[in-house]
């Protein structure tokens, strides 16, 4: 894979992955905060419900209770009075309760025997008496035989249970709950129960209406665990039909009987369902007031459940789209960063790499690589120009490189062509190769070579600078220069060297129309002195000779050695008498050297000839031809004096 996919690739998977753990740890806080938070209320709300219904069922059963024990009383109050009718009247009295009274299946009176003395049925089109043919004997019931013991004003209530007629099960059922309340007679002895058949569906459908939008609908057991209201009809009612004996709170719920039964209210998990309970109370009815002393045969319970789902609330529709729109954008966001990014990290890394090779480059060139900007001040400078100038790279970015390695003489020189070249890019150095005296930073200067090229950027001129120590190679050239001009055994001018300078002197007198005169020597009998003494005599000779001659003549005097012991002097600005005057002291000052190589005494003479130069027309030849002759005739002379021509 080429790098920057890589690079991207990497980029993209820190990026995004961090973003969606943020996405999803935020996401995961906001659910469980929001669930913890709905799990509260539900709980609160599933107790107070539960509560409410609890107490609702108490409030009913008090007031049928009051219901019950009023006609007691009533009923008592009749049998008190002795009147002659007073079953006429408790008819009547049962009649306009029952027209009055919803709710209620039988309004009756049993007498102290427990036969129904008076029974008014409730049905759909009324109040109906029973004919006295009809009417049953309770004395076997058990409602009847706990009747009998109760004490005035006291309200047996039986258990929530399916009517039952003449032995059988009514069909279709028909849940009943009865309240007893004993009639005494004048004797104040028992004479009689009232009975109030009440329709168990006033309770059931208050519940049923209750469980309308709860999250967990409340149900109706008793106190054995059987659903008198439960989940599905066919569950209920299992504690009188046989074939539903295993229809139990416990079966449905298995596990919660155990914890509801233990305590009078309360509120649990089992299994991640939510269960809430609480005890119908006889005796704390809310709302209802009354001195009837309620005696119930049974303890009933309201109880609910919720089941793990509805506890979590389902995932709203803006939360998701909220999720999604974030795990999208992030995406979005992370593509463009990481794109962005691997292009940017490949081009450092392509710069990086060209910069390494360019500073190993400039690191290694033994030239000094400098680089300025158009007012000369310096942005590189490497390690050679660190030695050569003797400045640290640090000491010497930002500064003015010609204020540091300029001769300060050329400081004015230098400022004029800068601006120049700030100008147009161009100046005396760029683009040439120059050479430059240079400064030192401990102040001494040198020669360099210098070569300049400039270029643009950021709109302005840069420059680059090569210089290179030339200091070797002049000092070499000089050398040679030497090696080329002088005699190598007595350090005169050669004879080419000679002629040169000889020449520009003539050609010089005329043009000013100066004297110049020359004179020619030659050692008399040298060979001689070779032959005798050896020839590395000779040439101390000759050495000592040199030496003498040029202590004898001026600085401005040009003498050289023309070959072999053959000596020559040319003298500006020297007339011929002079000429002859010097090339007088020059013999005698020989003659005198008094030279005695190897001990032995050596006595050196020469003879000269003076010629003075003739002006225009004539050259250095000419002029050596006739000093020349001037000295052949010393020679022929007799050799050690000076003739002149
Ligand atoms: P004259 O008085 O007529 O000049 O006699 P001379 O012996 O000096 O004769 P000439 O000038 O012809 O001789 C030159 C001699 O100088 C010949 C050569 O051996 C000798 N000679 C030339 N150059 C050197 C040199 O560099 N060293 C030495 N030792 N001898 C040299
Ligand atoms: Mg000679
Ligand atoms: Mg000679």
């Amino acid at each position: 894979m080429p790098t920057e996919s890589r690079r991207f690739l990497r980029h993209f998977i820190v990026l995004y992955g961090s973003l969606l753990a943020f996405v999803m740890v935020g996401g995961g806080m906001y659910l469980s905060m929001s669930n913890a938070s709905q799990r509260a209320a539900i709980e609160a709300r599933e107790a107070s419900r539960v509560n409410r219904e609890a107490q609702v069922m108490a409030a009913i059963l008090a007031s049928r209770s009051a219901d019950a024990a009023f006609l007691a009383a009533r009923i008592t109050d009749e049998l008190d009075a002795q009147y002659v009718s007073s079953h006429a009247r408790i008819v009547s009295l049962l009649w306009s309760f029952a027209e009055i009274k919803s709710g209620y299946l039988q309004a009756r009176f049993l007498d102290a025997q427990g036969r129904e003395s008076v029974r008014v049925d409730n049905t759909p089109e009324g109040p109906r008496l029973v004919l006295d043919d009809q009417l049953q004997d309770k004395s076997h019931a058990a409602y009847f035989q706990k009747g009998t013991l109760l004490s005035p004003g006291s309200v047996a209530v039986s258990r929530f249970d399916l009517n039952v007629e003449r032995g059988e099960v009514e069909i279709p059922f028909r849940p009943v709950l009865r309240f007893s309340s004993p009639v005494l007679g004048a004797d104040g002895r028992f004479a009689g129960l009232v009975v109030l058949n009440l329709d168990g569906e006033v309770i059931r459908a208050r519940l049923r209406q209750a469980a309308v939008a709860a999250l967990g609908r409340p149900f109706l057991v008793n106190e054995d665990g059987y659903w008198l209201l439960g989940p599905a009809p066919e569950m209920e009612w299992g504690f009188q039909l046989g074939e539903r004996r295993e229809m139990t709170v416990e079966a449905a719920w298995p596990g919660a009987w155990e914890r509801i039964r233990s305590q009078r209210q309360g509120q649990f998990f089992l299994d991640d369902a939510l269960y809430t309970f609480d005890t119908v109370q006889a005796d704390s009815a809310i709302g209802v007031k009354t001195t009837a002393v309620m005696v119930p045969e049974e303890g009933w319970m309201v109880v609910a459940r919720v089941p793990p789902e509805l506890l979590v609330p389902p995932l709203t529709a803006t939360f998701m789209i909220l999720t999604a729109g974030l795990v999208l954008l992030f995406g979005v966001l992370s593509w463009l960063w990481a794109s962005s990014r691997a292009k940017r990290d490949v081009i450092q890394a392509e710069l990086a790499d060209s910069e390494a090779r360019f500073r190993a480059m400039s690191e290694a060139s033994q030239d000094a690589l400098v680089m300025t900007d158009d007012q000369g001040r310096v942005a590189f400078w490497n390690r050679a120009a660190e030695r050569m100038f003797g400045v640290s790279r640090q000491d010497m970015e930002g500064r003015f490189l010609h204020e540091v390695v300029a001769p300060p003489g050329e400081l004015d020189k230098i400022q004029t062509g800068l601006r120049k070249f700030k100008r147009t890019g161009d100046g005396a150095v760029v683009n040439a190769i120059n050479e430059h005296e240079a400064r030192r930073a401990d102040g001494a200067s040198f020669p360099v070579e210098l070569s300049v090229a400039a270029f643009r950027r950021e709109d302005r001129w840069w420059a680059v600078g090569a210089a290179r120590d030339i200091s070797e190679r002049k000092r070499a050239e000089e050398a040679l220069r030497e090696l080329a001009t002088t005699d190598g055994l007595t350090g005169l001018l050669n004879r080419r060297r000679f002629m040169e300078l000889g020449e520009a002197e003539i050609e010089r007198t005329k043009r000013t129309g100066r004297p110049v005169s020359l004179i020619m020597f030659d050692v008399d009998h040298f060979k001689k002195v070779n032959d005798t003494r050896g020839h590395d005599v000779g040439d101390v000779v000759l050495v000592s000779l040199a030496r003498t001659a040029k202590d004898a003549l001026r600085t401005v005097d040009v003498l050289g050695r023309l070959g072999g012991e053959e000596f020559a002097a040319i003298l500006p600005e020297t007339g011929l008498e002079e000429a002859v005057a010097v090339a007088e002291r020059l013999r005698r000052a020989v003659s005198g050297m008094g030279l005695a190589p190897n001990g032995e005494p050596l006595p050196v003479t020469i003879s000269l000839g003076a010629v003075q130069g003739q002006g225009a027309g004539e050259t250095l030849d000419d002029l050596l031809k006739r000093a020349d002759e001037a000295q052949y005739r010393a020679k022929s002379a007799g050799r050690d004096r000076v003739e002149q021509g």
